[in-house]
Parts: structure tokens; sequence; C-alpha cells
């Protein structure tokens, strides 16, 4: 498994579609599992652009990660964002390295709001990159001091962020 991790509006999605395509990878996201959901309360929680709770979130990266075996290249995006997942995780998963998208604030606030998913309001941006800061931040060291950190800069087109991925990531 290899994560993608960065604020959001660094491009994570995008370039874990084109990971997709090119090595047969699958691309699972936290925050594209909750938006699948029926439950109302759960849309509402994402327009109001809060975090949901380490244990919730987990259990439902758990249940996905059922379907797929140890040796299925799977990209995963969305998770962790806090310490407390990234400790659950390494016993869910191997994790092979972790790609770190490195933008601005300012760029990261511009392209959310170009993007214009309906959680996407000024004020729910500005609590999640905040959120990140807080949180998310810890879990980049965490990486970093295990030596699976693999800093990207995420500043320029798709394809010139895809170029610099390539050149890190350890699949063939
Ligand atoms: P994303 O698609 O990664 O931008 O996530 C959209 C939203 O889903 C976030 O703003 C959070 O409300 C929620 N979410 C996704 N992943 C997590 C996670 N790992 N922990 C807590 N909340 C999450």
């Amino acid at each position: 498994m290899i994560i993608l991790i960065g604020p959001q509006g660094s491009g994570k999605g995008t370039q874990a579609k084109l990971l997709v395509e090119d090595y047969g990878a699958t691309h699972l996201s936290t925050g594209e599992m909750l938006r699948e959901s029926k439950d109302p309360n759960v849309h509402a929680k994402l327009e109001r652009g809060e975090l949901f709770a380490d244990d919730e979130i987990t259990a439902v990266l758990k249940e996905a990660l059922q379907r797929y075996s140890n040796k299925e290249r799977i990209i995963l995006d969305g998770y962790p964002r806090t310490l407390k997942q990234a400790e659950s995780l390494g016993d869910l998963a191997d994790i092979e390295k972790v790609i770190y998208l490195t933008v601005s604030y300012k760029d990261a606030v511009e392209r959310l709001l170009n993007r214009g998913r309906s959680d996407d309001t000024k004020e729910a941006i500005e609590s999640r990159l905040k959120q990140y800061n807080e949180l998310t931040e810890p879990v980049i060291d965490y990486y970093r001091r295990q030596n699976k950190l693999l800093e990207v800069n995420g500043i320029g087109s798709v394809d010139e962020v895809y170029a610099r991925i390539k050149k890190v990531i350890p699949w063939q």
C-alpha cells in the first residue's frame, strides 16, 4: 500500500486516478466512501467540513480493506488524518511508502474554491485546512521518522506533478 498525503486541494485525488491507470492499482479514498453513504447525518457532517471520529472512520476503512489481499497495489487517500489513525493503519496494512504532496495554504484554498464541490465553502475549507495543520502534520512526522516519507512538490500542472511522483514511487 502507498499512502497519498497532503492538504485538501493538493491534488491527491487527481494523481491517484493516474496511478490507478498506470500501475493497475486500486484507489481507496475514505472521503469517497463517506460521500457514497446513504446516511443524511454523514452528509450533514461532510458539509460542515468536520472530521469523523477516529474509530468511526477506521471501521469504514477496515471493512473496505477486507475486500483486498495484501499483495494488491492500493493507493490510500484521505487516511490517516490523525496519529491515532496512523497507528491503527499499521495493524491493518503493510505500508510501503507515503507520498507527501506539498502545496502552500494559498494554493490549496484556491484549488478548493475552483473545484466547486458542495462541501467547498470558504468556511468549510478554512476549518479543514486548520484541522489538517493541527492533526495531520504529526502524521507526516510519524512517517518521516520511519523513513517512509517521500516529499513531492505539488505545485505545477497535473502532468508535472505526476512525473515527479513516478520518479519516486517504488512500483514498476
Ligand atoms: P476528502 O475526500 O479526503 O477530502 O474527505 C472529505 C471529508 O470526509 C473530510 O472533510 C472529512 O469530513 C471526512 N473524512 C475523510 N477521511 C477522513 C478521515 N481519515 N478521518 C476523519 N474524517 C475523514
